[in-house]
């Protein structure tokens, strides 16, 4: 078990498990897209460990770039408009292979399908490493799924909590404390409120 901040952590995915996974899509778009060369696009920050891996494993000429979405500044709404950083390079006419940590609700994925309309790229697929089904609520279709998961807060391989824990070969699920009952039980009178996470 690992404590990030606040909030402690239980082994999840072994570093073996993801090797596996990363492996399989690999082969996967590698099999799919065997005559041309892609352009596999990470999206900062999260997908920077996967990304790295999966393109040391691509057996093809490739290549690599990385975006970042970004809030709009004085605007704080979970709904907002993102804007992209990063985007340089002349994408017309070329297979985009965005490579995502992790969906979620899939607003992220929408942004990102938002902004490459623009693009006059000839395909543009989505290949995420980890994928929570039961949180998903949008309509666009995941061509290449690495691990599903349930809906639980994860870290590692990438993902932080708070900034925290990119740096974890492994991935890590957030532990629900079974202490809480015994706060409230020994606490004052009100305390433990609001904590059931
Ligand atoms: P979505 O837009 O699909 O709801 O969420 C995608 C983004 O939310 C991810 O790129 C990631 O930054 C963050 N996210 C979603 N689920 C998790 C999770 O379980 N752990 C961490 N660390 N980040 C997550
Ligand atoms: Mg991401
Ligand atoms: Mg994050």
């Amino acid at each position: 078990m690992i404590q990030l901040h606040d909030k402690f952590f239980k082994p999840f995915i072994s570093a073996e498990e993801i090797e596996t996974a990363v492996d399989r899509l690999v082969a996967e778009i590698a099999n799919d897209f065997a005559d041309e060369v892609p352009v596999f696009v990470g999206i900062l920050n999260g997908s920077f460990m996967f990304t790295s891996d999966f393109v040391k494993k691509y057996p093809k000429p490739c290549e690599v770039t990385f975006i970042k979405l970004a809030s709009y500044e004085g605007l704080k709404s979970s709904e907002d408009i993102q804007r992209l950083i990063g985007l340089t390079q002349d994408l017309t006419g070329r297979t985009v292979i965005i490579l995502e940590d992790i969906i979620d609700s899939g607003k992220t994925l929408a942004e990102v399908y938002r902004i490459f309309k623009n693009e006059k790229v000839k395909t543009l697929k989505i290949a995420t490493l980890f994928f929570k089904p039961e949180a998903y609520k949008k309509d666009f279709k995941l061509h290449y799924v690495g691990i599903k998961i349930p809906d639980k807060f994860i870290v590692g391989y990438g993902l932080d909590y708070d900034h925290l824990g990119r740096d974890l070969p492994e991935i890590y699920q957030i532990k629900e404390t079974q202490h809480m009952t015994n706060l409230v039980l020994f606490g004052p009178p009100g305390a433990g409120k609001g904590t059931q996470a």
